[in-house]
């Protein structure tokens, strides 16, 4: 394997520079305002894999719903490549917990579908086997979804997101709901892709692990509203190991910051 600089990006190009500039957001829950963001910045890198951690209900999806530009914030604002995000864009995607296959879909119709909704399907239809080829699903271009495993799914969830080759990857707890074996797996397998793809990634998660051990840079957010409470630097190179002490030492002070040391 080729060895890379610790950012993991093969291509600084390819990844998009993401600002979030003093969001905040609120909601209204039985005509109250509910404040969930409360001046949030966050500058990304190209190419850089981010991982969100905070308490759940905090606001992390939510902010990742922003980025994805699924609705504007209430105040701040948020760029992409220097520019306001408007609305969602091909270039930026969102995995969540859930693949959301359509059933009746076979696995390579299910991801077919960005391209073929940008009318791209018949000049472009080869990149379809290609991101199936990048999950390890090539064999099962026939499957319905009823015929996956959790994390095969998951997987074609995933190639359904890299098949508009993205330059954001928005990852919300993708594998919050695999099995632990299955979970390790896809943890090295993403890494791979990021590190092979060079996007950017922004990536959910409430297991401190997986941060640690894909992430190049952890925030770690406040209870709702959330507030960046630490933005720490994860300075070691890839492939990462899971025993490694630095990343026990960086584990014991998220715990510390997210007020859990004490079941170290
Ligand atoms: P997290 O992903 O950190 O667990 P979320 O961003 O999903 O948290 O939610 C943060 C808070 O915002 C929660 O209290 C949730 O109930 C509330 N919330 C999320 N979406 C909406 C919505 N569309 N309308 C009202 N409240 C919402
Ligand atoms: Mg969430």
């Amino acid at each position: 394997m080729v060895a890379l600089e610790n950012t993991g990006s093969a291509d600084a190009a390819v990844g998009m520079t993401i600002d979030v500039q003093a969001v905040s957001h609120s909601f209204e829950l039985h005509g109250a305002p509910l404040p969930v963001l409360d001046a949030v910045d966050l500058h990304v890198e190209p190419g850089e894999l981010v991982a969100l951690l905070g308490p759940s209900g905090c606001g992390k999806s939510t902010l990742l719903r922003l980025i994805a530009g699924l609705e504007p914030p209430s105040l701040g604002r948020i760029l992409a490549d220097d520019r306001p995000i408007t609305g969602p864009d091909p270039s930026r995607v969102v995995v969540f917990q859930d693949p959301t296959l359509y059933p009746w879909r076979t696995v390579r119709d299910n991801v077919a579908l960005g391209l073929e909704a940008r009318g791209l399907l018949r000049s472009q239809g080869h990149r379809v086997e290609e991101a199936l080829a990048l999950v390890g699903l090539t064999g099962f271009e026939k499957a319905y979804p009823h015929q996956l495993s959790g994390g095969m799914a998951q997987r074609a969830a995933l190639a359904r997101a890299l098949v508009n080759d993205p330059r954001l990857l928005v990852l919300d707890e993708p594998l919050g709901k695999l099995d632990s074996l299955t979970r390790l797996a896809m943890q090295s397998e993403l890494v791979e892709l990021w590190r092979r793809k060079g996007f950017t990634g922004l990536l959910v998660t409430h297991d401190i692990e997986e941060a640690l051990f894909m992430a190049t840079r952890v925030i770690v957010f406040s209870g709702r509203p959330a507030r960046v409470k630490a933005d720490l630097l994860i300075d070691r190179p890839y492939p990462r190991h899971r025993g490694d002490p630095v990343l026990t030492e960086l584990r014991h002070r998220i715990l510390e910051l997210l007020g859990l040391a004490e079941t170290w």
